[in-house]
């Protein structure tokens, strides 16, 4: 069995940043490179322009960023973030919505080089070899932490979570932003200062919103939760907040929202125990990615689009609350 037919109907590597390209053409919009990971892969990024007319004396439109596949083996975001832009360049309705009022900017692989490992032994292998940068960090572990929190290990299940050990699935990296995935996305937010931000994961068929005690913030989050689900057809997608399950261990989300000030959203598509049975005896890469994604990417992308509308409405978070945080959560 060839690579190609072992992981379809998901996009080979080139495959999908052929698609990229072809879709911010589409769009009118265009394809950056935005950093180069360990083994010499870009990192890319399209930026689809604003269709609204320029606000006299209100600078530039606001941006906002759909990025998935920070973990190697989850393709769905990736396919889910492709449909998003192939839709955005015949955009009607909130699609159109979005477009007038803001970029559109869209990374559908943050780790090429996880993704080109899972397409390479077919997504066959231990999490620690499918998840993790070339390095073996978990990027979504190597972001900054806000001030004051120190960093921690949460064992969650007997997943060492934000481990400091390498080797581990859930290893943090040297320090934060040590690894150029990581750095080139904060790079790219301090010049493009996105408004808000849907990270593509999966697959727990789940929205988790950044960690904040703040009661204003957390209103925000069960708000724009709601208006996600409320967008969804086939599964609405439940908040996963606040909780015995959640620390702050270098996630992007909590640092979009608190360092970056920027509506944030860990969106785990595709609820695995939908089809456990099926998938009992297959390859990790199957528990992570449905067989069919079309059905999940017509749930999960009108959530997307409605999520960043709503976050728009909102302003920034810091029109709602400061972000300060006690010494430890
Ligand atoms: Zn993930």
């Amino acid at each position: 069995m060839t690579a190609r037919a072992g992981l379809a109907p998901y996009p080979s590597p080139e495959e999908r940043d052929a698609r990229l390209g072809a879709l911010a053409a589409a769009g009118g919009g265009e394809c950056l490179t935005i950093g180069t990971t360990h083994r010499g892969r870009p990192i890319r990024v399209a930026r689809i322009p604003s269709t609204g007319a320029p606000r006299r004396g209100a600078g530039p439109p606001d941006r906002v960023l759909v990025c998935a596949g920070i973990h190697g083996l989850e393709y769905i975001g990736c396919v889910s973030a492709l449909a998003l832009l192939e839709r955005l360049a015949a955009a009607d309705g909130p699609l159109a919505r979005l477009r007038e009022r803001a970029e559109v900017w869209v990374i559908a692989s943050l780790n090429p080089d996880g993704y080109a490992r899972a397409w390479e032994i077919e997504g066959e292998g231990p999490l620690d070899d499918l998840r993790t940068n070339a390095r073996g960090v978990d990027l979504n572990r190597n972001y900054p932490l806000p001030a004051p929190q120190r960093p921690v290990t949460f064992n969650l299940g007997g997943w060492r979570t934000g481990s400091a050990v390498p080797g581990n699935a859930f290893y943090r990296g040297a320090h934060p932003l040590s690894e150029p995935e990581t750095a080139a996305l904060a790079a790219l937010h301090a010049e493009q200062r996105f408004a808000a931000s849907a990270n593509l994961h999966s697959t727990w068929g789940t929205l988790i919103p950044p960690l904040t005690p703040a009661s204003a913030h957390q209103r925000a989050y069960r708000h724009l939760c709601r208006v996600f689900a409320a967008s969804q057809s086939v599964a609405r997608y439940k908040r996963l907040a606040w909780s015995s399950l959640d620390r702050f261990i270098g996630e992007q989300e909590d640092y979009q929202h608190h360092v970056l000030d920027a509506w944030a959203l860990c969106i785990e598509h595709y609820p695995v125990w939908r089809e456990l049975a099926r998938h009992q005896d297959e390859r990790v890469f199957w528990r992570f990615n449905p067989r069919a994604p079309e059905r999940w990417i017509a749930n999960d992308v009108p959530g997307i689009v409605a999520f960043l509308n709503a976050a728009l409405d909102l302003g920034r978070p810091s029109r709602h609350a400061p972000n300060v945080l006690p010494p430890r959560l």
